[in-house]
């Protein structure tokens, strides 16, 4: 922008850009990819479990927007590189990749499958995105607009009891955001990360309501649980071609959880 405009012409939309999202069978992948297909994306949903997969592509299609399933397993290599190649090819490339498939992974350091819990957690929730964005790299170089969003969580920046491999995981997704950003700021592909505090999904459908509610109101400002789709306009944000600055961010989508002191 010089003096003699007044904006230039940076694109607050993703429509007709090409995104894939992990986990985006339930929850806040699900969310995301509702959210970008209402703004125009067509979206590869991609999950573990193939018939959610197939189940949130069909409410898209129905609804109007573009999206086809692939069940896939993020911390199988051969089956990210094999998908990856089929997406990019259905939908011509790839702009947007939103690395957001996660498992609890909770259990005490002294607990019998702690090593099981430690390998799960690395595996799907940090592993897993090394190998999607190397996947995905040549395409996103292609793109005019490469983004990486990947799900990190308040563990990102703190801890909890019985639950350091979760932790681990998404500290190293913040590293990874990081230095990936640094990496590859010369390519124009943004790397960033979202923290979200807690959401209403799958992932904490066992937490009674009373315990979520007890929580929200000693822990989080905004005093309640926020629904996925809040955490999806974080990730669609930080993906707009307009975002082209932002890069190596954490943006914390969490109800002012992680800046509250008493
Ligand atoms: P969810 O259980 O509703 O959805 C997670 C999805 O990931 C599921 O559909 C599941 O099948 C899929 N998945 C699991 N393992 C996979 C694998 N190996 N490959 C591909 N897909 C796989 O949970 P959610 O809360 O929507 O979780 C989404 C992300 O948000 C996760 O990374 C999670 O750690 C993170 N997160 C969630 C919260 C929360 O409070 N819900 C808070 C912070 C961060």
């Amino acid at each position: 922008m010089t003096t003699s405009t007044r904006l230039t012409s940076l694109s607050r939309s993703v429509a007709g850009h090409r995104v894939l999202v992990t986990g985006a069978g339930s929850g806040i992948g699900r969310a995301t990819a509702h959210l970008f297909a209402d703004e125009g994306a067509s979206v590869a949903v991609t999950d573990l479990d193939g018939d959610r997969a197939e189940r949130v592509a069909a409410e898209i299609t129905g609804a109007g927007g573009s999206a086809r399933a692939w069940p896939l397993d993020v911390a199988d290599a051969a089956a990210v590189d094999r998908v990856m190649a089929e997406t990019v090819a259905h939908m011509g490339g790839l702009d947007v990749l939103v690395n957001n498939a996660g498992i609890p992974a909770g259990a005490p350091i002294e607990s019998a499958d702690y090593g099981d819990t430690w390998h799960a957690a690395l595996d799907v929730m940090l592993t897993g995105m090394t190998l999607t964005i190397r996947a995905a790299m040549a395409h996103l170089r292609a793109s005019a607009a490469g983004r990486v969003v990947n799900v990190s969580s308040t563990e990102g920046v703190g801890g909890s009891p019985s639950t350091s491999a979760y932790t681990a995981a998404k500290h190293g997704v913040v590293g990874l955001t990081r230095a990936l950003a640094v990496e590859l700021g010369e390519t124009g592909i943004t790397v960033n990360a979202v923290g979200p505090g807690p959401i209403d999904t799958g992932m904490t459908a066992g937490i009674p309501d009373e315990a979520k509610v007890k929580f929200a109101r000693r822990r989080v400002p905004v005093r309640r649980y926020a629904d996925p789709e809040e955490v999806a306009h974080g990730i669609v944000h930080l993906a707009l071609p307009a975002s082209s600055y932002i890069t190596g961010h954490l943006l914390m989508v969490d109800g002012g959880m992680t800046v509250k002191n008493n």
